[in-house]
């Protein structure tokens, strides 16, 4: 019987399952509901691809974006797996094939887009096609509170109910909150069989810094990473805009995408993204869900995200491969009181924003992290892994004060002015500095005035932001601009609690440089690998990692395969692609043509038999005159021998049936010794 693990390899290239993978699988191909969180790029599209594979009938996939499904479509085809999308984008022809592959019983996925669940052709279509599981990709979509809620994605309990099949939901939201939705209207209520993936990705280098002239510090990352794709994240249309031209003069390919752009162009900017290599994109978060794209080397955020997660989210789109990627979020005063002031003007009742501020605090609190970046965002996630080595903070240990006197400094200032004035204001009270505001409101007059003189004007702004960071002081949200003192911040005031404050971010950090992907012994062929790879993707019109990705590509160079045995082990070099890519990639390792490779031999490469075959062509060849050399020539086609080879065992009637009786007298015995050593 064929086997996940079978597959795994012979159809995707892969060695191994990601950790969480196989129990997932095997659920799924058992027919349990379930309920799968996993981080972005954790291998989710695998843990039904294989299911589908494995069970009778057809499985449906329902996926929100019509970009993302024909990159799977097209990732699966390419595999050599009937796959097919039916979408407004699809044109007749595609529409066509697909329902010939429906009837003539081929099909294994078909991918729908959510809004097509609902028309009354559908229903009778998915029995027709015998669907026998459904797959929910970015299942949160049914949360009503997820920015990407999508009223559609409600139609798809109806549709489990009528067909009484099994259903896999997948996601990268972890909290609990969208999780009960995700049950209550995809499972009706019955909690699903439920995996909880770990949440680290360690192929994704994590930094913050302090904005300080933003758009030098963005340009000089992407400038580190010229030619590689990356994505820009910001928090407003206009600068998208403004940003991609600063790239694109600063010579990168760079566009800017929001939602305010015309579908024709969105679907412009998220197509070539796909397909160029190291195209940069300057977008607001309306760019992501659509982004399948594995090899995205970087991702950087111009401005803060709105919580912990949405971040987690966004770095998550690089590195997706798991070949190294760097992120870089910027993040300032500013950032801290619009991201504030978006969750008091929402609608959203109150004990919502509530947790939205909570949510901010977390992300906030890994902004201003005294340790390892990674084990602070992990154990947001309930883990608590020890010091990752592959964040800024671990590269460079932060230097830290004890700043319990200067904040209850500052806090004294907030109050005794009456919560009502901003971080300008209050350091000019602090250091002393009697400007006419100060001067009119009498705030020169204070016990506070003055006492923070001996501290610079940028460091209380960093202590300020810090305080912000840390919720010891918000912006209030009736009053423009005024900071009030929190609940958190009463034990300070009090001296019951120590604060320690960074020291390090107020002083200028040059950018860490990009990590390469190869040693600079490799790096040659990496690049060739990649210009091979350039050309079949535009001559089949695909997407380069269609072909293979970065990080197969990485492996190649590093490991450099000498036949196309060694080849197949490369992971994501699956017979598909090994037959079709194969030579061709050996023979720019190699820098020459390999050696002519018998078809009915490629087809064994990476496997044991491939070896065994190769022993009976050399048993053969010893024979081919008989014992002494001197009978007629005889040999056993290629085929033959490959049949022989895939007997596995030394079964001599076998074998004879095999050979016949002529080649049965030369090479039997000889060929029962290769297979009884194999
Ligand atoms: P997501 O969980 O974000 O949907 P994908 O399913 O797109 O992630 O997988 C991300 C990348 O990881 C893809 O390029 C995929 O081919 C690769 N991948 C998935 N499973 C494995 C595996 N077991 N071994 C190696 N690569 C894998
Ligand atoms: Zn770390």
């Amino acid at each position: 019987m064929t086997t996940g693990r079978d597959l795994l390899s012979s159809v995707f290239g892969f060695d191994d399952f990601r950790p969480g993978q196989a129990e997932i699988v095997d659920a799924v191909t058992q027919g349990e509901n379930t309920l799968a969180i996993m981080p972005t790029g954790g291998g989710k599209s695998l843990c039904y691809q294989l299911p589908a594979l494995l069970r009778d009938g057809v499985t449906l996939v329902v996926s929100p974006l019509i970009a993302l499904m024909r990159d799977q479509v097209r990732a699966l085809q390419a595999v050599g797996v009937a796959a097919g999308a039916l979408t407004s984008a699809n044109t007749p022809h595609e529409i066509e094939a697909v329902f010939e592959s429906i009837d003539a019983g081929e099909l294994k996925l078909l991918y729908m887009a959510p809004e097509r669940l609902s028309a009354a052709a559908t229903l009778p279509l998915l029995r027709r096609a015998r669907v026998s599981l459904i797959a929910v990709d970015e299942a949160h979509c049914v949360s009503q509170w997820g920015h990407d809620f999508r009223p559609d994605y409600l139609e798809i309990g109806k549709v489990r109910r009528a067909l009484g099949v099994p259903l896999a939901a997948f996601t990268a939201t972890a909290d609990a909150e969208t999780r009960d939705e995700i049950v209550a209207r995809l499972f009706d209520g019955q909690v699903p069989r439920t995996f909880l993936r770990g949440f680290d990705r360690p192929n994704l280098h994590l930094a913050f810094a302090v904005k300080d002239h933003p758009r030098a510090q963005i340009l000089s990352f992407a400038a580190a990473r010229r030619g590689q794709s990356g994505i820009v994240y910001c928090a407003t249309r206009a600068k998208t805009e403004t940003l991609a031209q600063a790239l694109a003069e600063a010579g990168h390919p760079a566009c800017a995408y929001h939602a305010g752009l015309d579908p024709d162009r969105r679907r412009e900017v998220e197509e070539r993204f796909s397909s160029e290599d190291g195209l940069i994109v300057v977008a607001t978060v309306a760019f992501g869900m659509g982004v399948d794209k594995p090899d995205v080397r970087w991702v950087a955020h111009a401005d803060l995200p709105k919580s912990i997660e949405a971040y987690y989210q966004e770095i998550g789109r690089a590195g997706r491969d798991g070949a190294p990627a760097d992120t870089l979020t910027l993040y300032g005063p500013d950032d801290i009181r619009l991201r504030r002031s978006q969750i008091d003007e929402g609608l959203a009742p109150s004990e919502r924003k509530a947790a939205d501020h909570g949510r901010l605090n977390a992300l906030l609190g890994l902004a201003e992290a005294q340790g390892c970046r990674r084990s602070v965002l992990l154990r947001y996630f309930g883990e608590d892994p020890p010091p990752c080595g592959a964040c800024d903070l671990c590269d460079r240990p932060p230097e830290t004060f004890d700043a319990t006197e200067s904040v209850r400094m500052a806090l004294s200032a907030a109050l005794r002015t009456g919560e009502s004035f901003g971080t300008g204001h209050l350091i000019d009270v602090l250091t002393g500095t009697a400007t006419d505001k100060v001067r009119a409101r009498q705030h020169d007059a204070l016990p506070t005035f003055g006492v923070g003189r001996a501290t610079t004007r940028a460091e209380w702004q960093a202590i300020f932001r810090q305080m912000m960071g840390r919720d010891l002081l918000r912006p209030d949200p009736e009053r423009l601009g005024a900071l009030r003192m929190t609940e958190a911040a009463r034990p300070v005031l009090r001296g019951e609690e120590q604060v320690t404050l960074r020291r390090d971010t107020i002083t200028r950090t040059a950018p860490a440089p990009a990590r390469a992907l190869v040693s600079d012994d490799d790096a040659p062929l990496l690049a060739a690998l990649k210009a091979r790879r350039r050309a079949f993707a535009e001559a089949a019109r695909v997407p380069a990692y269609v072909v293979f990705t970065d990080r197969t590509l990485i492996e190649m160079a590093e490991r450099r395969p000498g036949t196309l045995d060694e080849m197949a082990r490369i992971g994501g070099v699956g017979a598909t692609k090994l037959e079709r890519y194969g030579a061709a990639f050996l023979e720019v390792i190699r820098g020459e043509a390999p050696d002519e490779v018998h078809p009915a031999r490629r087809k064994l490469a990476g496997q044991a038999s491939g070896t065994v075959y190769d022993r009976l062509v050399d048993a053969q060849a010893q024979l081919s005159r008989g014992e002494d050399g001197r009978d007629k020539p005889l040999s056993c086609s290629a085929s033959l021998l490959a049949r022989v080879a895939e007997l596995g065992r030394a079964d001599a009637a076998r074998l004879r049936a095999l050979l016949g009786d002529r080649r049965a007298e030369r090479f039997g015995d000889a060929f029962l010794a290769v297979l009884r050593d194999a």
